[in-house]
């Protein structure tokens, strides 16, 4: 319990720990769980947006929300699949992005673990097939079609994976690894029937950011951020339980009178491609936004979970001076923090619309590396309410007042001069340091082998020596 004690003792941890039981954030994320999933572009969506906007103004805040178009959304109108015999049940299933409508549709199930001989077989049933063997499956379908194909991996939830590059002929269904053995039960004794009732559509949408502002004593912005979009999941912990921390800052923080001014934001459609964050940046790319703070998936783990960062040689990386200077914050306050690589995580958030306009930005987030993935459950039908644990997403929030709070007052070109000036000094030691030697063994080739005498040697070499460390300078260090 390192960590938690000075919390405490600083009085840093709202909700149960100082026997508030009102527990606002975890509200915040049991009402957008309600109305879930929030997918880019669809009524809930907007819902959650609107009870955001609301939220901000009961602050006191000027609050206000700016709309953008979604290309290529996916709206589902009608999902219901069960199994009608034997027994009957439901199956809860998230369907692959893009696939097609099933309307009415029943028949039986039968199980692929070979790829079939004949597809003609499998015509007016309904597949259950190992995740593990889906791509050979489906490339090998030709006109004789299955009425649906139901998938599933080991021991998870049904789960939202990306969506496919090719245009899919039936629906494919995400079902969990627990229903999937049930049925696979079932089908040792007898006949299985299935019912299937499934519309859906790709369409293009409008989706919303919604905005609060908290004016400064200047006009430099610091964005404090999460997204409001869910994919086809309860999306608690991805994206619900970031808005809640941002929330929670925002209320904390309304009636203060900060150096910068604070923009808080929630993003719509993360999860179709950051679209939120790229439209605000395109809308306010004449701000002085000088640095993003982007919270997100806070789930329950282990006490030692607090995240500051995403590591990746490519662009989605969060930046390097300013996760230092955090997470150093962070060790101040009690708190253990890393941060993540890319492929720990698998994914990464709209601080990258930041990073590429050239604003420093990072992503704080909560790891709970449970069945291996380092931010589990999201994406998953698990990502539900059980998954948020309320004393890490009051931590989280308490935390997140601080850093904005601290951050609100920084120099921030001198916080980064201070990370990377001692990078670039070091830097600077090593190649003074070759250009030293390699003069001492040239003038020595000079005086031993050409019969330059030592002074000639030392004079010409002491020149091209001050010449390479001021070129070294001026490109390293000015
Ligand atoms: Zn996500």
């Amino acid at each position: 319990m390192a960590f938690a004690a000075s919390l405490f003792s600083a009085g840093l941890v709202g909700g149960q720990q100082l026997g508030n039981t009102e527990n606002r954030a975890y509200t915040h994320v049991e009402y957008l769980v309600s109305i879930a999933p929030r997918f880019a572009g669809t009524e809930a969506e907007a819902i959650a947006a609107s009870y955001i906007e609301n939220e901000f103004r009961r602050y006191g805040l000027e609050a206000w929300s700016e709309n953008f178009a979604v290309q290529n959304s996916y709206l589902i109108e009608e999902n219901r699949l069960r199994v009608i015999s034997p027994e009957q049940f439901e199956l809860k299933f998230v369907p692959i992005l893009y696939s097609p409508s099933a309307e009415n549709v029943a028949g039986k199930l039968a199980r692929a673990v070979e790829l079939p001989e004949n597809y003609e077989q499998l015509q007016k049933h309904f597949v259950l097939i190992d995740r593990g063997k889906l791509e050979p499956f489906v490339g090998g379908m030709g006109e004789e079609l299955p009425l649906a194909i139901l998938t599933y991996y080991d021991k998870w939830p049904a789960y939202f994976e990306p969506p496919w590059t090719i245009q899919l002929k039936v629906p494919l269904l995400w079902i969990s690894s627990w229903d999937a053995e049930r049925l696979i039960e079932l089908l040792k004794q007898e006949n299985v029937e299935v019912e299937l009732q499934f519309k859906a559509r790709a369409e293009n949408l409008i989706s919303q950011n919604v905005l609060a502002l908290l004016r400064g004593r200047s006009d430099e912005i610091i964005v404090v951020g999460a997204h409001h979009d869910s994919v086809m999941t309860p999306g608690a912990v991805d994206g619900a339980s970031g808005v809640a921390v941002v929330l929670e800052i925002a209320r904390a923080l309304s009636t203060e009178n900060l150096p910068r001014t604070i923009l808080f934001a929630t993003f719509g459609s993360e999860e179709l491609g950051l679209l939120g964050s790229a439209a605000f940046m395109r809308e306010h790319a004449e701000n002085k936004i000088v640095a993003a703070i982007i919270f997100g998936s806070i789930a329950a783990g282990p006490e030692n979970g607090l995240r500051v960062g995403l590591l990746d040689s490519g662009s989605y990386a969060t930046t390097e001076w300013l996760d230092f200077f955090i997470q150093d914050l962070a060790r101040n306050l009690g708190f253990y923090v890393k941060s993540e690589h890319l492929s720990a995580i698998g994914g990464y958030s709209d601080h990258v619309s930041f990073t590429r306009a050239g604003v420093p930005a990072t992503w704080i987030f909560w790891a709970n590396p449970k069945s291996g993935k380092v931010i589990w459950p999201i994406h998953t039908l698990g990502d539900n309410l059980d998954a948020v644990d309320n004393v890490r997403l009051e931590q989280t929030a308490s935390f997140g007042v601080q850093l904005v709070r601290w951050l609100a007052g920084q120099d921030l070109e001198a916080l980064r001069l201070a990370y990377e000036y001692p990078l670039l000094l070091a830097a600077f030691a090593t190649l003074g340091t070759g250009v030293v030697v390699l003069s001492i063994a040239a003038g020595s080739f000079l005086h031993y082998r050409k019969g330059w005498s030592w002074s000639q040697a030392v004079w010409v070499f002491s020149i091209v020596t001050a010449a390479m460390l001021v070129v070294i300078y001026l490109l390293v260090l000015a």
